[in-house]
Parts: structure tokens; sequence; C-alpha cells
């Protein structure tokens, strides 16, 4: 099997360290085994996608030496494709017309608050007959899209850096919108997880290297790959990067894009040295210094910690220091 993997950053803000380091991880499992390394900007939030991000990331990317092979595909561009999964899953009956207000959501989560449960889309429109349908569509209601999800199923994967993983169904949140609204009969902006794996089936990836923040995601994802038919590929969750507090570090922590710590002088090698060490632990614990090409060599996700990986100012200095 030939490897093929991606990243898949949101143009929405700077090229973040975390989106880095997964690229990091991406780059040097692929090299590794020699497989390829693909990029895709998922741009179909069009109101907060800006072209300039999608510059600072791929300038990044590059800066850093993180060469791909393919790409950069844009999503903006593959709308149709994803319509057409989204008209293939109601065709097949695992998908429906759901034509809840926003009111008639909001009331229904407050009341499963109030009645102490976890907010969730109760699957009412699932069954609507076609009169009930009609009657919401003279009212003018949009309908979006949800996709049917079996709350007995438990969704289990090996995933390569937490072992077995298994996510019961009815913990997702009900049946899951992938298409937003618009004008009935027809299909509105398909959202993030029918996109993805739309994308991830076509262009063959055969490993999804992505934050753990991802792992409800991708168990809603293989229910998507088993009704699109198509094949679910392995799973690598990596750890998330902490600050100082044991937090997931965020724009509030100050320097977290790629750009600033290039403008304040950090070497692109030593930084991305640094990276494969959010995580990553070389065969030899000890070695601390290598470049992107020397540490594919031997890089693998058995020496991954699923813990947290704490962002370390001195352990970057020092690294920094030694180019
Ligand atoms: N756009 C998503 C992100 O940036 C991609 C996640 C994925 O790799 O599937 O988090």
């Amino acid at each position: 099997m030939s490897v093929r993997v991606r990243i898949a950053p949101s143009p929405t803000g700077n090229l973040h360290i975390g989106t880095a380091r997964t690229a990091v991880f991406n780059w040097l499992f692929a090299r590794h085994l020699g497989g390829k390394f693909i990029i895709r900007i998922e741009d179909t939030d069009q109101e907060r996608s800006r072209p300039e991000y999608t510059d600072n990331i791929l300038e990044g990317l590059k800066w850093l030496g993180l060469t791909w092979d393919e790409g950069p595909f844009y999503q903006s561009q593959r709308l149709d494709m994803y319509k057409q999964a989204v008209q293939t899953l109601l065709d097949k009956k695992l998908a429906y017309r759901c034509y809840c207000t926003t009111e008639e959501l909001d009331d229904m989560r407050a009341k499963q608050k109030a009645a102490g449960l976890a907010p969730r889309y109760d699957n009412r429109h699932r069954h609507l007959t076609e009169q009930e349908q009609a009657t919401f569509e003279a009212e003018g209601r949009k309908p979006v899209i949800r996709f049917k999800i079996d709350d007995d199923r438990t969704i289990v994967w090996k995933d390569l850096v937490r072992g077995s993983v298994s996510w019961k169904a009815g913990d997702l949140g009900g049946d899951m919108v992938v298409a937003r609204a618009a004008e009935a009969g027809g299909v509105g902006q398909p959202l993030y997880n029918l996109a993805v794996v739309v994308d991830d089936m076509d262009m063959a990836i055969t490993h999804v290297i992505r934050g753990e923040d991802h792992i409800a995601n991708t168990a809603k994802q293989i229910l998507l790959y088993e009704a699109l038919g198509g094949q679910v590929p392995e799973f690598a969750h990596t750890p998330l990067i902490l600050n100082q507090e044991g937090r997931k570090l965020s724009k509030r922590d100050g320097v977290t894009s790629i750009s600033d710590f290039h403008k304040m002088g950090y070497i692109a090698p030593a930084l991305a040295n640094y990276m494969t060490l959010l995580g990553w632990t070389a065969p030899d614990a000890t070695q601390e210094l290598f470049t992107l090409e020397e540490a594919a060599k031997t890089f693998s996700f058995d020496r991954v910690n699923p813990a947290g990986a704490k962002f370390d100012w001195d352990k970057l200095n020092w690294i920094n220091s030694q180019y």
C-alpha cells in the first residue's frame, strides 16, 4: 500500500504552531514510508476564510521545509462533489431534510438541559410525511440535511497513537447536519465532516493524522465512510500542545503562529526540530538535535506520547542556539 497523508488547514488565521506540528508529523510519517504528503485548504467557510491566511499557511510550511507532493487543493473548488455526496445520502435514505427552526432547536436543548440531559437533536424530523414536508415548505422554511446516526452503534478504531478507541454513536448528538439550509429541494453548503470524508476518499488518503480535538469527528466520519461506501483510513490523533498551565495552547498565550516565531528570529530548522519533539521521542531518547530528514528515518507513532505536550520555551531557545 502506498501511504498518502494530508493536512487540511482552514485559512481562518495564520499558520498556528498546532497545525504546523500536525504537518510535521504527517510529513515525517510520509517521508519515513516513502509516501505522499498532500495539502488541502479547507476554505468552505467563506465568511472566515481569507486568501492572506492561505498565503501565510503555505509560506510558513515552505519556510519550515515541509515540502508537499500534491496540492494545494481548495475545497471551495470542489463544492459540486460534496453536494453530489449529500444527494447520494438522500437517495439512499441515509439522510433527510430537517425543517426545525433555530427557536425549536433552542427550545429542545433548553428542555433537555432542564431535565439534566446532554443537549442533542432528538431526530424529530427523521420520519416526516410528504404532507408535513409540504406544509413546512409552504411556510417558507429552509431545510438543512441531516445524516442518520444509529444511536445503538459503537464505533471502534485502532488509533496509531491511542490504541483501541471506542465511541458510542449515542454520544454524537443525534442525527448530524451535513449541509446547511437551502431552498426546498436543493442542497446547501456542505459542512466539514462531509466534505473532509469526500476529499479523503477522493484523494485516497490512507492515514488521517490530526489533533486529538478531532476524535469525536473521527467517529462521525467513520459512519460517513460506511454510508458512502469508502475505505476507512487509519487514524492517528496527535496530542495537544499545552501552555504552562497545562491548557491547550491558544492565541491568548501570545506567540503561536509560525510567522511570529519567524519574526522573532527563530531559525526554521531549529523550530522544525523542536516541533518534532512536541510529543515524539527519538529511539535514542537522549538525541534532541536533528533535521527533519534525520527524524524521518526513525519516525513512527509508537513513540508518540498520547498525553499533551507542554510547550517549553527554554528547550526551544536551547535548540535554536545550537543551529
Ligand atoms: N480544517 C480542519 C482543521 O484545521 C481539518 C481537520 C482534519 O485534518 O480533518 O482542524
